[in-house]
């Protein structure tokens, strides 16, 4: 494991001044859906938004910040992430109802208890984040969707803290959202959203959660060590028939491998390594762009220093 020597020092510029938790060469990859990773440089658990807002005002100016809700759709590279990285936490997960068809979530809610409570409160629309893994501040950074919907079609409004520590509210035309897109760049530090649903039937409600529950352990390995999607869909091509239909099933690298049940999953066996995952993305790109002709981008963000990836 790589350490990060002035993580001590850096730590010190916070000491006493603010509340929240400050670790210094956590090993992030606890908290990491591929469990593969090295140290944040100094984690940051802010105790509130005033916490939170404190730390941005004080840090150096040239502080890298990373931001990371459920670690579901990211890479943490075997180095580490120098500077710091921030989490959001219990002062952030909350859900609460706002008028008869919509509903406050701070950014910490994982996607799942936003569905259950909709459930909970006759609102449909929003069963597609039942089967989504992570936060609500990640989705709302990835545009993150299932089942024909996405976030930008629930999605009011959004507050954010920036890298001055000022909050700001943005509208879903602000954030210009795309398929797996949005224009929140990495400073931006979602703390809050405001979503709306409609009126609908419990009961089916309950069936088209169930319906996607079942969808999902039919068709994707959620319960391994994965990152969901790997690469994003091409224009009118599923990503998974391409890697098919180019013969990758059998790569592999190290103890990463592609999935058995979905092609562009790609699945920790055991004692991967950051490197080893991204190398087997690199090998499927490559692979598909020698037969197809078709550049795969990835879907799954790749962030920290780690070794070169060479083919
Ligand atoms: C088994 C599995 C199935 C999946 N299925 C789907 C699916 O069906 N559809 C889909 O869209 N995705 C899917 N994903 C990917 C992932 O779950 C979603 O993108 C999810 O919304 C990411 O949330 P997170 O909190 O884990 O984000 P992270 O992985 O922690 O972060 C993702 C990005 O968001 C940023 N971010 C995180 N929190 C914040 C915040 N508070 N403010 C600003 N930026 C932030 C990060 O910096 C990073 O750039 C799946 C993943 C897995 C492992």
């Amino acid at each position: 494991m790589n350490y990060f020597s002035d993580a001590d020092k850096l730590k010190a510029k916070f000491n006493g001044r603010v509340v929240g938790h400050l670790h210094t060469n956590y090993p992030i990859k606890k908290i990491s859906w591929f469990r593969v990773g090295g140290c944040a440089e100094l984690l940051f658990k802010p105790k509130d938004l005033n916490d939170l807002k404190k730390f941005m005002r004080i840090k150096p100016r040239n502080l890298p910040v990373t931001i990371l809700g459920g670690a579901s759709n990211t890479l943490i590279r075997d180095y580490g992430i120098p500077g710091v990285v921030i989490v959001l936490d219990r002062a952030f997960n909350y859900i609460k109802q706002t008028a008869v068809d919509t509903i406050e979530c701070g950014a910490a809610v994982p996607s799942k208890k936003i569905s259950n409570f909709a459930l909970k409160n006759n609102l449909g629309g929003l069963s597609f984040l039942n089967t989504i893994p992570g936060t609500f501040g990640g989705a709302v950074k990835m545009n993150s969707g299932a089942y024909g919907a996405e976030v930008a079609d629930i999605l009011i409004s959004a507050r954010f803290i920036n890298n001055k520590g000022n909050e700001l509210e943005c509208s879903p035309a602000d954030i210009c959202y795309g398929y797996r897109s949005s224009n929140i760049s990495d400073d931006m530090i979602c703390i809050s959203a405001i979503i709306k649903g409609s009126i609908a039937n419990k009961d089916e409600i309950i069936k088209e959660i169930n319906r996607y529950k079942k969808h999902r352990d039919a068709a994707q390995p959620i319960k391994e060590r994965t990152g969901g999607s790997t690469f994003k869909n091409p224009v009118d091509i599923k990503a998974w028939e391409l890697i098919r239909d180019s013969g990758c099933s059998g790569l592999s690298s190290g103890d990463a491998i592609i999935s058995g049940l979905h092609t562009n999953f790609i699945i920790n066996k055991g004692n991967a390594t950051a490197h080893d995952i991204e190398l087997l993305g690199e090998k499927i790109k490559k692979r598909v762009k020698e037969k197809t002709g078709i550049d795969l981008e990835w879907e799954i963000r790749r962030i920290g220093n780690g070794p070169k990836v060479e083919l």
